[in-house]
């Protein structure tokens, strides 16, 4: 039996209008039973998300400054919304809560939730469905981790009491009863949270763009949309900077393996982009996207014999440890190792780094080369493809990009390329152009 999860994020649910386009989806189809509500976003480009408005009274109200004309902001948002719907629903008494709780400075992540609370009551009231706060059924742990085992039990049993409903996403709440919430964009986990606890058989995950492009579309000119992608390949690609849905709205899921489809409210017509467990449908290219990122830096060791030192790559990766630098990356010659991290992760610790590093292991050399970039290739069309590292070398080659670094990642899903940072554009339309046109 069909059952589907729906998350709405803020531009689905910025004004009136979108209120109605969402409603005409859900009651579009009656195997639609759950949504999940975010908080009101951009109306055009220059608005503000209310989340971020809330933010800002609770930054006011910390250093004991007026929150009035913020707060007044907030409240003509929802009004306009409920005004314009011609629902019944009276917030007032709900404004001035969260005005008191601002005067008491209540927590940060108290007030930043009432945007996802707010309007998923009134989505509720317009769509006639159950409200269920997610504060009684998103848990989280006494460290701040999401807490799965009570969060799904006590979430299946309120959501079966209720044949449709609205829940907001974005928070939760602690042991002790106080909000907390996801990091930023975390409705989609709150989405993903509840399409696992109600065994959905999908989770239509609602946005402005009619799901992901095999390349960034603010590079790329026009780029093909990809129509299935599997959860690892997308992990690969989120990784790499493509940003559509939060990294986390994957975990929930994965467990029960529902597939997720990125849809766009606009254009309920296009189909989106499926995020599946694993497909054997393969896409019409080799590869599925390709994503980058520039800001990355190279650690390199020189040493002699460097192969028959037993240690010498636990001793490196320890000296970046202990500095809390995490490794992206690790290829190794002979007689040299390279450690690609972040840039900005090792700027302040990049003397004590090469220190640490020459204590450990005294090498002939070591030397930081930065301003590189790393392009992701992904695809799980490239296991079975002969001849597709060949294809992008060649093409990088063509373009005239001196490549600085290729690691193969061991899944076969996808091959990873360093370039230095001024030439990233360019070798991202010179592999696009090899596959895709
Ligand atoms: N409203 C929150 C944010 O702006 C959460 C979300 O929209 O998913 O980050």
């Amino acid at each position: 039996m069909s059952l589907k999860v729906l998350k709405f994020g803020g531009s689905s649910l910025a004004d009136a209008n979108h209120f109605r386009q969402v409603a005409e989806i859900v009651k579009s189809d009656p195997t639609r039973h759950y949504v999940v509500a975010s908080a009101p976003g951009k109306r055009q480009g220059n608005d503000t998300k209310v989340t971020d408005l809330l933010y800002k009274c609770y930054a006011l109200a910390a250093n004991e400054e007026d929150v009035t004309k913020v707060f007044d902001e907030i409240k003509q948002r929802y009004n306009d919304i409920i005004n314009d719907l011609g629902i019944d629903l009276d917030l007032t008494p709900k404004f001035d809560r969260i005005r008191e709780a601002l005067l008491h400075n209540t927590g940060r992540d108290y007030i930043a939730s009432r945007g996802e609370y707010l309007n998923a009551m009134i989505l509720a009231k317009y769509l006639g469905f159950q409200f269920i706060d997610a504060k009684k059924v998103i848990f989280f742990n006494e460290d701040g981790s999401f807490n799965s085992e009570k969060t799904n039990e006590v979430l299946r049993e309120a959501l079966s009491e209720h044949e449709y409903a609205v829940i907001p996403g974005f928070y939760g709440s602690m042991p002790n009863g106080t909000i907390k919430t996801f990091s930023r964009g975390g409705s989609d986990v709150t989405g993903s949270i509840v399409a696992r606890a109600a065994s959905a058989t999908l989770y239509e995950n609602w946005t402005d763009v009619s799901g992901f492009m095999m390349a960034d579309p603010r590079i790329i000119d026009n780029p093909k949309p990809i129509k299935t992608i599997t959860y690892k390949e997308l992990r690969e690609l989120s990784y790499m900077g493509a940003t559509v849905l939060h990294e986390d709205a994957i975990f929930p899921v994965r467990y029960s393996k529902i597939p997720i489809n990125i849809r766009n409210t606009n254009r309920p017509e296009d189909k989106g982009t499926f995020i599946v467990p694993e497909s054997d449908d393969m896409s019409d290219y080799i590869i599925t996207g390709i994503a980058g990122r520039t800001g990355f830096s190279s650690v390199t060791i020189e040493k002699a014999m460097m192969n028959t030192e037993l240690g010498l790559g636990r001793k490196v990766l320890q000296v970046l440890e202990d500095n809390g630098i995490s490794f992206e990356h690790f290829p190794s010659g002979i007689d040299t190792m390279t450690v690609i991290v972040s840039t900005k992760s090792l700027s302040e610790k990049r003397a004590d780094v090469l220190a640490g590093i020459c204590k450990n292991v005294n090498p002939e050399n070591v030397f930081v080369e930065e301003n590189m970039a790393l392009l992701a290739v992904v695809g799980r069309g490239m296991v079975k493809a002969k001849g597709t590292a060949a294809r992008i070398f060649t093409s990088l080659a063509r373009a005239n990009v001196n490549i600085r670094m290729i690691d193969q990642g061991s899944s076969e899903l996808n091959i990873i390329i360093g370039v230095d940072a001024n030439d990233y554009i360019t070798a991202l339309n010179a592999i696009y152009n090899e596959f895709v046109k």
